[in-house]
């Protein structure tokens, strides 16, 4: 289940990346702090007492016609509408009600979505009274709030956390394997989905709508179910802020979280790029089974080389994803389309093995002694047992004397007999090392 989505729309300078800032919890990584733009800080994750939510700032939205203020404030409100679980309409307390904050107001009573009125500034008791404009845009009670002393604040997340949607279980079985992909901008997304559901051998069951925007779709080959997850985003096309690429990236990372297998989907002929690497470093950190698919195979220019150089050049740029394969295809063509299933089968299985215990600490000893821990300070580090406490992505607790005598290196060493011996092609594994006299 991912964690909703909360945005954050109103007109400039009404405070909003303000309260962002101080509803923010941890940033997410992969979105880049630049020095001095705190625009680019546009999700970030945030808490209220037993919920956890993504924190979307839509004043993040950047358009190059010039005092196009309404359009600008139409595309926030849109990708509020279509991105969020709940909307914090913000206004602005000192200046009042304005045309602009009617115009916003129009455009969210046109969708269902809930919608919660803060208005901010409200520094002091005295301006309490100013609230009460506001009830004329139809979103019942306003929310004093003060982003200069955080007040207000308690109150307001109260409110917004009674509209989340109810936890919805999902009722996909155990063995169904749920594919995500991901990849930024037109790097053919869209084209794959439709490429791997019209395989001859698939057959599309349903789509299951839910009451979230999320859609998946359900399909299946003689072998084996699968879910696609959230089908809905890439085929909703055409918004104008789907093209700034950041707001892309909220898709892939709830797509992610319901996922067994990534694939990170990359444009074989406009190569990698760095938001490439954001992206796939979150499926990394997710513990999810990758595999890299390079499309558009079809254009690009080659010769019996160029499939092993980028190839090669995906090891270079994805250092850490060492694990996951590559497969070369073309959506348009349908080439190694085919190929595709079978490797998700292969890394899901990967994700989700168990491995004998009295076989794993065989391979542990076998790796100790051809390869004894170095010492530290005369002091040698002993692994006393190891197991496996947990699966996707499979999560291994090492036994040993002191962990601080563990190096990294070490463990890197452990972590590839484990791989090479169990074959857990596509996904990263976890080793977690405890202190055990
Ligand atoms: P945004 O454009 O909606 O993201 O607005 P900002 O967060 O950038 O804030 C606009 C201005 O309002 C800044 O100068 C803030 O310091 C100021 N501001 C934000 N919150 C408050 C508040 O609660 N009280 C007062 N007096 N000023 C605030
Ligand atoms: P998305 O934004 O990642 O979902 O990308 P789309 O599936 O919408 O594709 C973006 C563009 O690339 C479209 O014009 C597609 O027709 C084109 N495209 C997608 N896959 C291929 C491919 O394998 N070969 C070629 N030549 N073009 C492709």
């Amino acid at each position: 289940m991912s964690k909703p989505v909360i945005a954050i729309v109103g007109r400039p300078n009404v405070g909003k990346s303000t309260i962002f800032n101080r509803l923010a919890g941890e940033r997410i990584a992969i979105v880049e702090d630049k020095p001095g733009v705190t625009r680019d800080r546009i999700y970030s994750t945030g808490e209220w007492l037993t919920h956890s939510f993504h924190l979307i700032d839509t004043g993040g939205i950047e358009i190059d016609v010039e005092n196009e203020i309404l359009m600008l404030i139409r595309q926030q409100a849109e990708l509020a509408i279509d991105e969020a679980d709940v909307i914090i309409f913000m206004v602005d307390g000192k200046v009042g009600l304005t045309e602009q904050d009617k115009e916003i107001a129009n455009i969210l009573h046109r969708s269902k979505k809930p919608v919660v009125v803060a208005v901010n500034k409200i520094d002091n008791i005295k301006m309490q009274q100013e609230i009460y404009d506001f009830y004329a845009l139809g979103f019942g009670d306003p929310y004093p709030i003060s982003g200069a002393h955080g007040t207000g604040l308690g109150d307001l997340l109260d409110e917004v956390v009674s509209h989340f949607p109810d936890e919805e279980e999902e009722n996909y079985d155990d063995d169904v394997i749920r594919v995500a992909l991901i990849g930024r901008p037109n790097v053919g997304k869209s084209s794959l989905v439709n490429a791997i559901l019209g395989e001859e051998r698939v057959i599309v069951s349903n789509v299951a709508g839910t009451t979230r925007d999320a859609v998946d779709t359900l399909f299946s080959t003689d072998e084996q179910d699968y879910v696609l997850v959230d089908t809905a985003g890439m085929r909703k096309k055409g918004k104008v802020y789907e093209t700034t690429e950041k707001y892309s990236v909220l898709r892939a990372l709830k797509a992610i979280e319901n996922a067994d297998v990534v694939l990170v989907v990359i444009d074989g002929h406009s190569g990698v790029i760095e938001q490439d690497k954001r992206i796939a470093g979150y499926a990394h950190e997710a513990g999810k089974a990758s595999i890299f698919v390079v499309n558009k195979w079809d254009i690009v220019e080659k010769d019996d080389k160029t499939m092993h150089q980028f190839a090669q050049k995906i090891r270079d740029h994805f250092l850490f994803m060492s694990y996951a394969p590559i497969v070369f295809v073309s959506a348009k063509t349908k080439q190694r389309v085919n190929q595709i299933l079978p490797m998700v089968n292969e890394v899901a299985e990967s994700h989700a093995m168990r491995v004998q215990t009295p076989v794993l600490n065989d391979i542990i000893s076998d790796a100790v002694a051809i390869n004894p821990p170095p010492s530290d300070k005369g002091k040698r580090l002993k692994i006393k047992y190891a197991t496996q406490v947990a699966v996707k992505p499979p999560t291994f607790v090492l036994f040993v004397n002191d962990p601080e005598l563990m190096h990294f290196s070490y463990e890197r060493y452990l972590e590839n007999k484990i791989r090479d011996s169990f074959h857990f092609e596509g996904t990263p594994i976890r080793i977690l090392v405890r202190k055990k006299n």
